[in-house]
């Protein structure tokens, strides 16, 4: 049973720390061998502009991720290829090889350029998050107080990004901003790596009204390993995130759920989810929950079928 994972943190490591994701000594929770240990098949890989690179820095900051995605994970295309197109994803299933999928985590790197946008969109990039935690040119973050809704910048940012074919991420986004995104995009849209807020209240998790806003909209939200977002229990286990999975389905999110690991953005894990390789521990637990057709669906059809639907194949 292959996985699409929805998001992860290894291109900012990669920045960080030159390190090789084909090597499987290496400290990073997602590389190549964890891939393909759990069979994952797609991972998306997030370009985080970290707050300490400042202002006329950012786009070129994101441009040097973009190209450790090239340089470092799709290299010669021998064992991952990129996501550009829908066709890329069919031809998948019955390659050897697995995908990369790059988004952009919060529209800071844009420096407030629609141009930026188009830019990334040539480069690969196929998903936006409007914020990281704080405010940019485009909205607030999750993090910020007495939070706005979107800059007229934010609103120019989800027409283009409906127009391109790019999958519009609501994670971190506060929530003024969610209901704006919500009224004005066309298209479905995801929250890549966000919990139910029910289940834990954290602000990087989703209320019930906005979880059941994102269902009626086609969208996907991508359960995520951050043990903080998952219990407020010292030792975060499967059996915590379990009670998200159940609640999600309480609200009909059958369809529209998955997960996005935040694997190597946290120096925290689940009990036994602690690298990308350990998707195997939670398969084995799901399907003793679960049917294989609904576990089929949250490991991998939900986000391929978003992703099917907005990238298209331009
Ligand atoms: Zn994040």
């Amino acid at each position: 049973m292959i996985i699409f994972d929805g998001h992860c943190d290894v291109l900012w490591k990669l920045w960080e720390h030159e390190q090789d994701f084909y090597n499987d000594k290496v400290s990073m929770q997602v590389n190549y061998h964890n891939m393909k240990k759990a069979d994952v098949k797609v991972q998306t890989f997030a370009i985080y502009i970290p707050e300490k690179v400042n202002g006329s820095q950012r786009f070129s900051t994101a441009l040097t991720m973009v190209d450790l995605f090239y340089e470092k994970i799709v290299k010669d295309q021998s064992y991952m290829v990129p996501i550009l197109k829908a066709d890329d994803l069919l031809k998948l299933k019955d390659s050897g090889k697995r995908g990369g999928l790059l988004s952009l985590e919060g529209a800071d790197a844009l420096e407030g350029s629609l141009e930026y946008l188009r830019i990334l969109y040539r480069l690969g990039v196929r998903c936006l998050g409007l914020t990281w935690n704080f405010r940019n040119e485009a909205a607030d973050g999750c993090g910020e107080k007495n939070a706005a809704g979107l800059s007229r910048f934010g609103r120019e940012l989800i027409r283009e990004a409906n127009r391109l074919g790019i999958v519009l991420d609501v994670s971190h986004l506060a929530e003024p901003g969610f209901w704006e995104v919500a009224k004005r995009s066309s298209q479905p849209f995801i929250a890549s790596h966000s919990n139910c807020r029910a289940i834990c209240n954290h602000p990087r998790n989703l209320e019930d009204d906005q979880i059941r806003m994102l269902i009626s909209k086609g969208g996907v939200i991508g359960l995520t390993f951050v043990p903080a977002f998952v219990s407020k229990k010292e030792q975060v286990t499967i059996t915590d995130l379990i009670k998200h999975i159940e609640h999600l389905l309480d609200l009909g999110a059958e369809d529209h759920m998955a997960f996005g690991s935040d694997f190597d953005g946290i120096d925290q894990m689940i009990h036994r989810l602690e690298n990308q390789g350990e998707y195997v521990h939670l398969r084995e637990i799901l399907l003793q929950h679960y049917t294989s057709t609904q576990v089929e669906k949250w490991f991998w059809g939900n986000w391929n079928r978003v992703y099917l639907d907005i990238i298209g194949n331009y």
